[in-house]
């Protein structure tokens, strides 16, 4: 099962995958597992890489640049899911990503999938941390042992660069995402940073994403993360989009008056 499932994900040129034994993870939700009804097994732990180069400029972070990653995750977990449980009928499989019942980045690096950065991500070779993390957990016992969790050179970069100085007082990613009045010292942050969602500056100013770049790995080969892209939004762009395209977009979820108001604060 454990090669079948690998492949499987291979597949969906998902090529980051390393199994765990549940018993090696954080499991921070417990509920999340009772409602799938397993309680031991395994995890088989995924990096999603999702970038894509922008078309001209971008005032958007690159994981807003597709469609909401929601929506793809739960297509996979609906594809594969269904599959393995025809397959393999005396077990359960459930596939989780983002609200998941283990720590996920803790779980990818006890896996192997790379180093913790100090910015916080998990960093892969291939994607640097330009990846989604995902893990499809059975109650099967699939086997795997947990390696030592490393953590990034340091180089220091990502603090230089970041808006906060990494010091815990903030993000711009999250201020983007703040909804009601900012403040004048937030408005004029996201001015000079001119994102209107998100905020990859701690990921671009990584050595291991000048790497991933300079060996032409970076890019996702998954061919959602390459169609119906928008990597410059403008309020007419935004206002334009009927209920269902815009419920589709990732800044959907804090409602079109948040996006376009950071959008008139760049203009
Ligand atoms: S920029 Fe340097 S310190 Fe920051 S995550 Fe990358 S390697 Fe680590
Ligand atoms: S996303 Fe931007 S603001 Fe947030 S930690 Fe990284 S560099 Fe700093």
């Amino acid at each position: 099962m454990r090669e079948y499932i690998i492949q499987m994900l291979k597949n969906e040129s998902i090529e980051l995958c390393c199994v765990l034994p549940l018993s090696a993870t954080r499991i921070t939700k417990p509920y999340l597992l009772e409602r799938c009804g397993i309680s031991s097994g395994s995890a088989i732990c995924f990096a999603i890489p999702y970038y894509t180069e922008p078309d001209g400029t971008s005032n958007i972070s690159a994981y807003a640049r597709a469609e909401d990653y929601h929506a793809y995750t739960r297509e996979l977990g609906e594809r594969l899911c269904s599959h393995l449980q025809q397959k393999y009928p005396q077990n359960r499989f459930a596939l989780f990503s983002d609200h998941s019942p283990i720590d996920e980045r803790h779980a990818a690096a006890s896996a192997g999938l790379g180093v913790i950065g100090r910015h916080g991500m998990l960093i892969t070779e291939r994607y640097s941390s330009y990846v989604f993390l995902g893990e499809l957990i059975t109650d099967a016992d699939l086997g795997g042992e947990p390696v030592q969790i490393t953590y990034c050179e340091g180089c220091g970069a990502c603090v230089k660069a970041c808006p906060y100085k990494l010091d815990g007082s903030g993000c711009l990613s999250a201020l983007t995402q703040k909804k009601g009045e900012l403040t004048p010292d937030e408005v004029a942050l996201m001015r000079k940073y001119g994102s209107a969602w998100g905020c990859d500056i701690c990921s671009e100013v990584c050595p291991h994403t000048a790497r991933a770049r300079k060996n032409g790995t970076l890019t996702s080969p998954i061919p959602f993360f390459n169609k119906n892209l928008i990597s410059h939004l403008t309020v007419d762009t935004v206002t334009s989009m009927d209920d269902t395209t815009f419920a589709r977009r990732a800044y959907s979820w804090r409602s079109r008056e948040t996006i376009i108001r950071n959008l008139k604060l760049m203009s």
